[in-house]
């Protein structure tokens, strides 16, 4: 059973528009991946939507501003369309978490979508399609928090929880030795703890 998020524009989507969830985030989730089964689902499956119709078109952007960690971008034919994830983006944000939109149609990944290339919050990442293993055009969306885990996606386009409620802190200590190997034991303890720390020359 597909419903609708009950938004008029969805953070996902550059152009307004409700979006109908067709698979859950979440584990048992039933009828996924195809009609009659049960999987683990790692992201949720959304479809672009105006007036409760599927919309034929569906620029997917960035939730939030980040840094593309990973890209495919094949050209129809070019190359075996068995990965899970045909065409995708992921990217990097900087409270640590990551946001990854599979699937996306041939040839719609900007060549400026590359590795280690910055985007802004709503820039185009491609358009919404069914590249890789899918049943159709659809957005799967999927979080992880700084730890690889997925989460659940959905709060996150609906504005319950945003990105900006993820910070990392860092606490930066100088500690002076005069002898370097001492400053080494000293740093053989304290990775021993499990505190990341560098040593330089000052
Ligand atoms: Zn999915």
């Amino acid at each position: 059973m597909s419903r609708l998020l009950g938004l008029s524009k969805v953070p996902v989507f550059a152009e307004p528009g409700d979006a109908k969830i067709t698979a859950e985030f979440g584990k048992n989730i039933k009828d996924y991946p195809t009609a009659g089964k049960t999987g683990d689902h790692s992201g949720i499956d959304i479809v672009r939507c105006t007036d409760g119709k599927n919309s034929k078109t569906a620029s997917v952007c960035a939730i939030a501003d980040g840094v593309v960690a990973a890209q495919r971008k094949w050209v129809k034919g070019f190359k075996s369309d068995s990965a899970t994830g045909g065409n995708c983006v992921y990217i990097r944000h900087g409270n640590g978490m990551t946001s990854k939109y599979l699937h996306l149609k041939y040839g719609t990944v900007p060549d400026r979508i590359a590795d280690g290339a910055a985007v802004k919050k709503g820039e185009t990442l491609g358009y919404m399609g069914a590249t890789g293993l899918a049943y159709g055009d659809h957005l799967h969306f999927q979080i992880e928090d700084r730890n690889g885990t997925p989460v659940d996606p959905e709060p996150y386009l609906t504005g319950e929880k945003s990105f900006d409620d993820h910070h990392s802190y860092a606490l930066m200590l100088t500690a002076r030795y005069d002898n370097k190997s001492e400053a080494e034991e000293a740093l053989a303890l304290l990775h021993k703890a499990g505190i990341s720390v560098a040593l330089c020359e000052i």
